[in-house]
């Protein structure tokens, strides 16, 4: 199936309110031509140099979204173009962002990622972590970020019920922060094997990669 079938099935499940985030990692920049050509132009990557290398290469219309974990000494690379970043779990990660927003004359739109999964191995914070920056003095101050919302990933694993509880607490979370900080419109939930659960638990962005680019090749 090609690129832009894909794509074009994945839009017709979609509701009107939720945005589909094209996630291209690993994949080649003919790849990513195809998605644009199909009228995609939101792309996700994990590692900033990859992201970096593809946007220079790419149309400058298309927004990137930084969906991995992000490297503070490498905020740099991604303050002058990236679009939203959704992997920011701590006040010092923040801090740095807003320092090379900053220098860029920009203001850069984050999500805070909130750990939901039981597993160890998928990162973020708690909700009180979440609160305490929000509702700290020092996160005001910070005037080149904005915080638009949350991110989350769910456990990897056929149990739909635990997926749900997991998709539905980060709603949840979502809720309480948001009185708050009235700002906050996102819920970045869902990937290729749980988006459908993922809407149905109030997603408003999903992250979907091997359902629109095929498997990815880590060996290469
Ligand atoms: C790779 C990745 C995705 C997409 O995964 P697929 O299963 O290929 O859809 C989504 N979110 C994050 C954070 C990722 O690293």
């Amino acid at each position: 199936m090609s690129i832009k079938t894909n794509l074009s099935q994945l839009q017709s499940q979609l509701p009107n309110q939720v945005t589909l985030v094209a996630v291209s990692k690993t994949k080649p920049v003919a790849d990513l031509m195809e998605a644009y050509a199909a009228g995609q132009r939101i792309f996700g990557e994990n590692k900033i140099q990859e992201m970096a290398e593809k946007q220079q290469q790419m149309p400058k219309d298309i927004q990137w979204h930084m969906i991995g974990n992000v490297q503070r000494n490498k905020v740099k690379y991604m303050a002058s173009f990236v679009d939203l970043i959704h992997g920011v779990d701590s006040l010092k990660l923040l801090n740095e962002i807003n320092k090379q927003a900053e220098k860029n004359d920009r203001t850069i739109s984050c999500l805070l990622q909130l750990k939901i999964a039981k597993e160890d191995t998928k990162s973020g914070m708690t909700l009180e972590d979440a609160h305490s920056i929000i509702d700290s003095d020092h996160f005001k101050s910070l005037k080149n970020i904005s915080i638009v919302g949350v991110m989350g990933m769910a456990s990897f694993t056929d149990n739909t019920t635990q997926i749900k509880e997991e998709f539905t607490a980060l709603k949840n979370t979502f809720e309480s922060l948001k009185e708050i900080n009235p700002d906050l419109l996102e819920i970045s939930m869902g990937m290729s094997g749980d988006f459908p659960l993922a809407i149905e638990c109030g997603s408003t962005m999903i992250r979907v990669g091997s359902r629109i680019f095929g498997a990815r090749n880590y060996t290469k």
